[in-house]
């Protein structure tokens, strides 16, 4: 069971202890027990003058480093905004309307959705270190970078049973569709297309899936020849029972019986994919809110995935609070945003724990 942790500001100053060396290029960094460090002095912020925070002295470098280098919100001048602009972003604002609402710069809400992001994916592969038993259902997510013209796909893996999302990649800019100007301009100035974007995110999602599944994994999608084929390169590994379901023609006359059962094999996904259109701004067809940067667009889609695992409950109708995460028994009840945000989360530890 993976239960939250009280936020690193709300613990006792005379309780805590540095678990770590928060440098990186300390041998101790990696600790995992026995790490020494020693109490020197305290000091006050001007914001929050009536709280002394602790100093320590790592007994390993000799540097020191105060309580707040394993918060959050380490180094931040307004380290209240980081929760509300986390709750914002996942609540269909676009950045200058978050800006506006809590009154300040709209740079200073896309800086710290770039700190979100990173300590979001970061969670998200903690998340996912624990065994998969069920079926997962694979599909791209279909967005926009800078313009509706640059396509960026993002593969998405998801439980089919518990709605738990356990994997996102980044696909590389898709194929340009429609006729407009703008893409006939693009035409003579083509901008490099990764041939095989869908194909290597599908390798990599299927790599992360597989090194959860030692007996094997069920894996439900569509009949995207991208899936086949990285199935059949990675069938060697594992085996991998693939189930296709194909897209069907929907007009009118088709055949409902094969749309139906595409439907509820993929409503996982499809479900997801219908809520980050509905939840996040820079997702929308028709919008000013386009991400900018392709690493960004992740970022927030982390950020988008941690609070669909552990916060939205399944089903805000009914009475059970129930979460993705507590239907695979990885936590025993919902989590808040400040006990998402509870710790800070350091690369290379979290690397070495996921490796
Ligand atoms: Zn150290």
């Amino acid at each position: 069971m993976w239960e939250p942790r009280q936020p690193v500001q709300g613990r006792r100053a005379d309780r805590f202890r540095p678990p770590h060396c928060p440098y990186e290029e300390c041998p101790a960094h990696l600790a995992d027990t026995r790490y020494r460090a020693v109490f020197k002095g305290s000091y006050r912020r001007l914001r929050d003058p009536h709280r002394a925070i602790p100093r320590f002295r790592c007994c390993t470098c000799g540097r020191t480093f105060s309580r707040e280098a394993f918060a959050t919100s380490y180094y931040l001048k307004r380290p209240e905004l980081l929760l509300p602009i986390a709750n914002l972003l996942v609540s269909g604002c676009a950045h200058r309307q978050i800006a506006r609402h809590l009154g300040c710069a709209p740079s200073t809400v896309t800086r710290l959705s770039v700190r979100l992001g990173r300590h979001a994916r970061r969670l998200l592969e903690l998340s996912s270190v624990a065994g998969i038993d069920e079926p997962v259902v694979l599909d791209h997510f279909e967005t926009f970078v800078r313009s509706q013209q640059e396509r960026f796909g993002i593969a998405t893996a998801v439980g089919q049973r518990s709605w738990f999302v356990y994997a996102l990649q980044g696909a590389g800019y898709l194929r340009l569709h429609g006729r407009s100007r703008r893409k006939r301009a693009l035409r003579h100035r083509p901008r490099p297309t990764p041939p095989r974007a869908v194909l290597d995110s599908s390798l990599k999602t299927l790599q992360i899936l597989l090194r959860r599944s030692p007996g094997g994994l069920d894996l439900v999608s569509d009949d995207h020849p991208a899936y086949r084929a990285a199935v059949r390169r990675l069938a060697v590994l594992r085996p991998i029972r693939h189930s296709v379901y194909a897209n069907p023609d929907r007009c009118p006359g088709h055949d409902a019986t094969r749309a139906r059962a595409r439907d509820r094999a993929l409503f996982a996904v499809d479900l997801l994919h219908k809520l980050l259109r509905h939840s996040q701004a820079h997702h929308r067809r028709e919008t000013i809110a386009f991400g900018r940067k392709r690493a960004s667009v992740l970022g927030r889609a982390a950020l988008f995935a941690v609070w669909r695992n552990m916060i939205k409950l399944v089903s805000e109708r009914r009475s059970t609070r129930l979460t993705p995460a507590m239907r695979l028994g990885l936590t025993s009840r919902p989590w808040t945003w400040a006990e998402v945000f509870s710790e800070r989360l350091f690369e290379c530890r979290v690397a070495k724990f996921v490796a």
